[in-house]
Order: C-alpha cells, then structure tokens, then sequence
C-alpha cells in the first residue's frame, strides 16, 4: 500500500465553537512523507503528539505563537480515509465544529479524491503494553494487536441513567466508522454550558453542534443519534487523537473513561522507548 493525498485543493467552512466566527480550512495536496501539517498565520505545525499544547476541551496543536485547536474531529475522518500527507491552511485558531461529529466532515472528504504516492505507507505497530492511569484510576492501555489494524473497547460510566455505562468494543474498520462513529456527537451536561457560556466561550454551541443532557433529559428534540452516542464520540476522539502518533497504528486500545489528556500521555509514554513499537512499511 502507498501513501495517499488529495488530488485538487479544497475548501470546508463552518464556525469555532468558542469563537463563534467564521473558519475556513482549505486542503492542499502535499508530498510523500510530509504528514498532517496545518499551517496558521504562515506558521506550520505538524499534527503530531509532541506538538499537542492543550488537552483541556479538545485537542490543541501549539507552536511558535500559532495555535490550531479541535483537530481531533478531523484527524479521526483522515485517518479512517487513509490520507496520509496534506496540508490544511487555517483562517481561525478553531477548526470549524460543523455538527459536533465527524459526520458532515467525512461527507465533505468523500467527495474528494484521494491518490496514491510514489512512497510505501507506514504503520506503527505497538510491541510491548504501553499503559497511562490518572490518579482517579481512569486508564488507557495499548496492546499489541491481536490481528492488522485497530481494536477499540471503551468503557464509560455516568451517575446518570440516560448515559450510564456504554461499552464499545469492535473493529475499527471504514463501515462502522462511518455509521456509527462519525455520526456521534460531543456531549455536555447543560450547566457546564451555563458556566462557559458565563465565561464568554461557546459562542458558537448550539443543539445543532452538541448533544445537550440536563439531568436524566436530552434538550436535542431528536434525542441521539446512535445507540451509545457517548462513548462512540469518545472513540471519535481517541481515534483521532491516536492520529497524532504521525502513523496509523495498529493496537488493540482499552480505555476506562479517559479523554484527550490520557490519549497524549499515552503517546508520550509509547515513544519514550523504541522497543515499544515498530514501523512497518507496506
Ligand atoms: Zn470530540
């Protein structure tokens, strides 16, 4: 298998959920080896592990005074189309937030054409069980892949009935990604809103953008999208977040109520020894 980029530049706009301003991401084929690179205000950051500067709401690139935040959405639907070198300008410091899933961002990315490379793809495949645990017991854990490719089991638990505890447990293959993991949306309890909203961020969150819960009530009138929307967004994210590495990897991933802070202290902890993985080229 080669590396794979766009074939034409392209354009996707939306709005920055803290800014509520416009955001405008635009595509660019870019060359064998060079990687998910976003470029702002002329300074390029590589999406890579090591150039994640905040993990607080989302996953945030820092470099050099640039800031690019929320790549995580994106970087999911990247990884699961295959791309592997591209180069993404951006109008805003926020990625656009479009429907709060990688729904409408992998609807976009289907219309496009990807082409193959001149240079073999690389994979990274985990070796050794790298494990990251918090202080409160929330873990995650990378295993050597039992077969090619990516298996996710997630667990999370809420005090409420309407999340409660929903396990995800599969294959990460394009078919399930498609139905049931870019459809999922960011989920926030409704007084977190009251408070950031308080706080003048969030100006562009709306129930068209999140899953809204107020107690054991969901405020969006079509209630959720999947079954298990929760923690099908949590592997969203993670998938994404794993992006980050700069390769596809291949692991079996268990995560017991983690979010993008463990999903780069995991990174970090995998390349701090090379016996951990390998890289694999096709
Ligand atoms: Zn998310």
């Amino acid at each position: 298998m080669e590396q794979k980029t766009f074939k034409t530049s392209f354009q996707i706009e939306g709005i920055g959920l803290h800014s509520g301003l416009p955001s405008v991401v635009t595509f660019y084929p870019a060359k064998e080896n060079t990687g998910i690179v976003f470029e702002k205000d002329g300074v390029e950051i590589r999406a890579l592990y090591d150039n994640v500067g905040d993990t607080q709401n989302c996953t945030c690139l820092k470099k050099d005074g640039a800031t690019v935040s929320t790549i995580e959405h994106l970087m999911s639907a990247l990884y699961i189309k295959g791309v592997d070198n591209v180069c993404i300008k951006v109008s805003n410091s926020e990625l656009p937030i479009m429907d709060g899933s990688a729904k409408v961002l992998l609807e976009r990315l289907n219309q496009e054409e990807i082409v193959s490379q001149s240079a073999p793809k690389k994979r990274l495949i985990v070796k050794k069980t790298v494990r990251f645990e918090d202080d409160k017991g929330n873990f995650i854990e990378l295993t050597p892949p039992k077969k090619q490719g990516l298996h996710i089991y997630f667990k999370i638990e809420f005090d409420s009935q309407i999340v409660g505890t929903q396990i995800f447990d599969a294959d990460i293959t394009p078919t399930l990604f498609a139905n049931e993991i870019a459809p999922a949306r960011t989920f926030c309890e409704k007084y977190q809103i009251d408070y950031l909203r308080a706080h003048g961020l969030i100006k562009g969150g709306s129930l068209d953008n999140a899953v809204v819960l107020d107690g054991e009530k969901i405020l969006n009138p079509e209630g959720f999208r999947v079954k298990n929307e929760c923690v099908n967004h949590k592997v969203l994210d993670l998938i994404g977040d794993m992006y980050t590495a700069g390769y596809a990897i291949e692991a079996d991933i268990k995560a017991y109520r983690t979010g993008h802070f463990h999903n780069n202290a995991v990174l970090k902890k995998l390349f701090e020894n090379k016996e951990n993985y390998e890289i694999a080229e096709d």
